[in-house]
């Protein structure tokens, strides 16, 4: 049975080999999911996901995430999340509830510690010296603090045809105490339904919110679009409207995949992205934008900026 895992960014690489491994043997999409997007969460390289992940303007790294079950469409999210180890799977266990699916601040580090998951001190010290230098950056030139951030998104189609999608980030490096992007917002940073398929966002997230992408991304699917084709439309025609509004459009990138296990990715900057699937061991792309469509190509993990 086919199965495929598709994900945001070359840092999950690691977690979808992880992944892959267990979709391989069977494993449910949900447990391929969490493992990998743990496995990105967890390793202190990645400046914008989990431990590691760089601050807010105060220097506290306040962490969003979300995750959503195709079969159920339970979705549950967490947002402005401290010192917990891995939010997507706070989030993984609020999918589960009824009533109370969204937490943020003060709620959700309740929730998680009510619920038992690990604490954990999340600033780094490399985290801290890159915001102490970027504060005194900003403060010297007069700089758009907003620099320097990504999201781990994943769409996992399992063997059982269950599709789930999951997000975890920091969010944008220096953003204010509070915000939220688009990472933990269903529609926005992500959607999935198994009778169709699944979409999730990375970028700017006040940009990708104006447009639920991921839901657009779907909806096109469900339209009878090819993932590729529903991914790259959303990207440019939404990023066309931004321009013709607003006048600016932020960088907006997109992967998804279909109930078939087909594959799709749109986006406006350079993207790179990670896919496995029954057919194909996993491999980090690079996406580009060229004459309005976008267009990518296998590289070398090592050719790429970690991250
Ligand atoms: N979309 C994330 C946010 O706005 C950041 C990113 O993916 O680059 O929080």
């Amino acid at each position: 049975m086919s199965w495929t895992i598709i994900a945001t960014w070359r840092m999950a690489l690691e977690g979808v080999s992880k992944g892959a491994e267990l979709l391989k043997e069977n494993g449910s999409a949900s447990e391929a999911i969490e493992k990998a997007i743990r496995c990105v969460e967890d390793n202190p390289r990645y400046g914008s996901v989990g431990y590691g992940g760089l601050p807010n303007y105060v220097g506290e790294v306040e962490l969003d995430a979300a995750y959503m079950n195709g079969d159920t469409l339970g979705i549950g999210a967490v947002a402005g999340l401290k010192d917990y180890a891995n939010p997507v799977s706070v989030a993984k266990k609020l999918s589960e509830d009824r009533f109370n699916i969204f937490l943020v601040g003060a709620g959700a580090d309740a929730y998680a510690h009510m619920n038992g998951f690990e604490r954990k001190n999340m600033l780094t010290e490399a985290a801290r010296d890159t915001w102490k230098a970027r504060l005194k950056e900003v403060n010297d030139k007069n700089l758009s603090p907003y620099d320097g951030h990504d999201t781990v998104g994943m769409v996992v189609l399992d063997s059982a045809s269950t599709m789930v999608a999951a997000t975890s980030t920091s969010g944008l490096f220096m953003k204010k105490p509070g915000r939220i992007g688009d990472s933990a917002l269903s529609g926005s940073g992500l959607y999935v339904d198994s009778e169709i398929g699944g979409a999730t966002a990375t970028g700017l997230g006040e940009d990708i919110m104006k447009g639920c992408l991921s839901y657009e991304v779907v909806r096109l699917m469900s339209e009878g679009l090819a993932p590729q084709e529903a991914a790259d439309q959303a990207v440019q025609a939404f990023s066309e409207k931004l321009r013709r509004k607003k006048g600016v459009a932020g960088a907006i990138s997109l992967v998804c995949a279909n109930k078939k296990g087909e594959w799709g990715v749109g986006t406006n900057v350079e993207f790179s992205f990670v896919v496995a699937t029954d057919q194909d061991a996993p491999q980090v792309y690079l996406a580009n934008l060229e004459n309005g469509k976008t267009v990518y190509r296998v590289v070398d993990p090592s050719e790429i900026e970690d991250k």
